[in-house]
């Protein structure tokens, strides 16, 4: 057999070792600092159940990976040596930049790799509820608290986690940027300590930058349960950083983590130094004639926030971020040049890109010094976890087990939910009942049952839904099984040029868009995380619900599951065309590699689960009991003014024919017509711009005219009424399932993307589409009725 393969080649089970790894910039990049350098070895675990991706581990950690980019990278079955394993003792650098700072408030910055706990490290030391979770990308923006530690006040930011600060992906530009220009005092470099290896990459790039650096031996309990042997201490002294372990998860070192912050601040700590580390002879040239022009031209565009060492290594990486940052430099020129030269001066010598080079370098010194303080246990970390997971993403298991528990997920939302959601209901209904008694009929008492009761008790119902399935999704993430549900489902989202990552917001948005927006936060790349959003309004959220059923109740009563999956499978369709439509034009260059960790197994605490559930639950209530309001207030106030100042009950029947908003529905019908609609159905989907539910509130105002006995359902009524005809009714459930996402929606989308650009962009979209998908299915279903 040829020993030279590729890595897709290899059969489940063997392991072999990494010659080189083709493929272009951004994903070779990746694997490279994940790891996949030079004489590595790889374990190939399993196949998905639909044969793609595959996940393999590596350096003791386990990725997945798409067949095709395996394909990419060629392995041998023999053992290969690696770039220069041998030890490397790094030199001090003599002179340290000094930073004088009068205020006795040290700003810190979290840094480290996504899972390694920083997150929970921040919440601890800060007392606040982020959220984290066992899974990649949970912190996407930075978050920042103020506390103290003795008498010292630490400004505390937490960052989005990184394998690297290359600049390839947004989250590592944002964290370089970060501390290039916000300058932390003391940057914490949070490690996981089970995963030394891939987790010192950072490390060794944090050294390069000249920054103050102490490390957070963070999951420490993890290597004392493998019985690994770590010299930490001799470690720290040879890097010259403070190594402090800690458990995150348990609150343990964080103190003294610190305090050592402060040491580290104060210049009170020995073993804090400025260390070079020796690239080899090649390297260090390059980077010798670099610096050399960079200090020749000191005067300008050069403001020394990047150590020259970082710089030049940057800049032989062909690193256009840095390039653009020295343009105003007088001596750019000579110094892009000469980078240049060097650049293709390591590379004939080498026969590789200097970014490889670089990082196999980085690779090779720390495999030198972990050889010299880090003895592995005979404990192997993943065989619980493991075998775990050869249950839950077994080819045959996987999907059933994955529908099993989507299923188990949405009926308890929806079932368990209902309970309280009567509860709440009727204490709804108990407030505007007492309110009718004791309070004199009038405008007030009108607005503060129909208006604002009405309103904000319609959102409020919804609360325990969003609890329960948060609390589902918190598990789902918090144990790494999210991880394993984007790993099964890869292949299916990819065909739509999406990723694993997106199935589960895409799923959530039927019980609520909200939440489901705000789930697309774990997925990496942007323009994926923008599509999913885009697309996410097309699943027919659970407040369209009362709508379907209601007219298909008094339309279609023979037909209504059958109609009812329609209207769900018609919103499947278009998100999924949307999805193919755009990944071609809008989002046309970006097909993200599925570089994805899938963490070991983690039993989710129940305060991580409770104070998830919780952030989940006040966000949803601030930020869209907030909008409803208004909206209710506002749609209130539309149909009730002007009031005409008749007895009272005729008021009821009269004031919605006058109301402004009968006049706004009278001035859309022009548009609304070709549709099937007449002006009382254009005020109901006005309405329900707020939220889809109101819809249904909206119907109940508007056809009790004929019917002013209430004992006629409204069912009845809207069958009587003769407007719903059969084409108008498709027409309008189209209309309903496709047009305008709900103002709180279109909020989730503006706090998500940062932007008022998006929610416009959907607010369109959606509402075009939803006007010529209605206008076919009304002229086709005049045809035949
Ligand atoms: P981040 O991505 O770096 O912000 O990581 P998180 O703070 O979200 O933590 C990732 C996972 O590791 C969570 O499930 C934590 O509960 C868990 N975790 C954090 N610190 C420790 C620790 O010291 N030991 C163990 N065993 N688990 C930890
Ligand atoms: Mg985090």
């Amino acid at each position: 057999m040829n020993s030279h393969l590729k890595l897709s080649e290899v059969e489940t089970g063997e392991s072999v070792y990494i010659i080189f790894v083709k493929g272009k910039g951004a994903f070779r990049q990746r694997l490279g600092e994940m790891g996949f350098v030079k004489g590595k070895r790889v374990t190939v675990v399993k196949n998905a159940p639909l044969n793609d991706p595959i996940e393999f581990s590596i350096l003791g950690y386990n990725i997945s990976l798409r067949r095709n980019e395996a394909s990419l990278i060629e392995v041998s079955t023999d053992k290969i040596e690696g770039i220069h394993d041998e030890q490397i003792h790094p030199e001090f650098l003599q002179e340290a930049p000094e930073i004088n700072r009068q205020d006795r408030i040290i700003r810190v910055a979290m840094v480290g790799n996504p899972n390694s706990g920083k997150t929970t490290i921040y919440n601890y030391a800060s007392k606040s509820r982020e959220h984290v979770g066992n899974y990649t990308g949970v912190t996407v923006s930075s978050k920042t608290a103020t506390f103290k530690v003795d008498d010292t006040v630490i400004h505390l930011t937490d960052l989005p986690g990184t394998y690297s600060v290359s600049a390839y992906s947004p989250e590592e530009l944002f964290v370089r940027e970060f501390i290039v220009e916000s300058k932390p005092d003391v940057v914490v470099n949070v490690i996981d300590a089970a995963n030394l290896e891939r987790n010192l990459f950072l490390t060794t790039q944090l050294i390069d930058m000249n920054v103050k650096v102490v490390v957070a031996l963070n999951m420490f309990d993890e290597l004392l349960k493998l019985h690994d042997h770590f010299d930490y201490l001799t470690l720290g002294s040879m890097l010259g950083i403070p190594f402090v372990p800690t458990i995150g998860a348990r609150g343990k070192g964080i103190n003294k983590l610190f305090r050592k912050v402060i040491d580290v601040y104060n210049g009170r700590e020995t073993s804090q130094r400025y260390v070079k580390i020796n690239y080899g002879t090649e390297i260090e040239q390059s980077i010798t004639r670099i610096t050399g022009k960079l200090n020749s031209g000191k005067t300008g565009g050069y403001d020394g926030n990047l150590s020259p060492r970082f710089l030049a290594l940057r800049l032989l990486g062909r690193d256009s971020h840095v390039e653009d940052l020295m343009m105003n430099s007088p001596v750019y020129e000579s110094l892009t040049i000469t980078a240049r030269e060097e650049s293709a001066r390591i590379e004939h010598l080498m026969s590789d890109t200097v970014e490889s080079v670089i990082t196999d370098a980085r690779y090779g010194f720390i495999s030198g010094a972990l050889k010299e303080t880090y003895k592995p246990g005979t404990l192997n970390r993943r065989k619980v976890s493991d075998g775990i997971d050869n249950l839950l993403t077994n080819r045959y298991l996987g999907f059933p087990v994955f529908l099993l528990f989507m299923w188990v997920m949405f009926s308890a939302t929806f079932n368990l939910g209902a309970y309280p959601q009567q509860w709440i209901e009727n204490g709804v209904a108990l407030l505007s009942s007492l309110i009718n008694e004791h309070m004199a009929a009038g405008s007030f008492k009108d607005l503060l049952t129909d208006g604002i009761i009405g309103g904000v008790g319609g959102v409020i119902v919804f609360l325990p839904n969003i609890l329960i399935l948060f609390f589902f999704i918190s598990i789902m993430e918090d144990t790494g099984y999210m991880a394993r549900a984007a790993f099964i489902t890869d292949k299916l989202m990819h065909k739509i040029g999406l990723h694993g990552k997106s199935f589960i917001p895409l799923i959530m948005g039927f019980g609520c868009n909200v939440p489901a927006i705000m789930a697309t936060r774990t997925i990496e790349n942007r323009s994926n995380r923008l599509l999913t959003i885009l697309i996410n309004p097309f699943m027919s959220c659970s407040a369209r619900l009362p709508v379907y059923i209601l007219l298909i109740g008094a339309v279609f009563p023979s037909f209504k599951g059958t109609l009812l999956f329609s209207i769900y499978l018609i919103g499947i369709i278009m998100a999924v065309g949307v999805a193919l439509v755009f990944k071609k034009t809008l989002f046309k260059s970006s097909d993200a590699p599925f570089v994805m960790e899938l963490p070991p197994y983690r039993l989710p605490t129940i305060r991580s689960v409770t104070k998830h559930m919780w952030m989940k639950a006040s966000q949803y209530l601030r930020k869209m009991g907030g909008i409803i309001l208004i909206a209710s207030v506002l749609i209130w106030a539309l149909g009730y003014f002007p009031v005409q100042k008749t007895e009272k009950q005729a008021q009821q029947t009269s004031s919605v024919q006058n109301s402004y908003i009968a006049r706004i529905g009278k001035t859309v019908q022009p548009v609304i017509a070709p549709l099937g609609f007449d002006w009382k159905m254009g005020v109901c989907l006005i309405t329900g711009i707020a939220a889809k539910e109101i819809v249904v509130s909206t119907m109940g105002v508007i056809y009790s005219d004929d019917h002013a006995n209430s004992s006629v359902s409204l069912e009845q009524r809207i069958s009587a009424s003769g407007e719903f005809t059969i084409p108008a009714t498709l027409s309008f459930l189209v209309f309903t399932l496709l047009y305008f996402p709900c103002l709180a929606t279109l909020t989730a989308i503006y706090n998500e993307t940062g932007s008022v650009k998006w929610p416009l962009f959907s607010l369109t979209m959606t509402t075009a589409l939803a006007w010529i998908a209605s206008f076919i299915t009304f002229n086709i279903a005049v045809l035949f009725v």
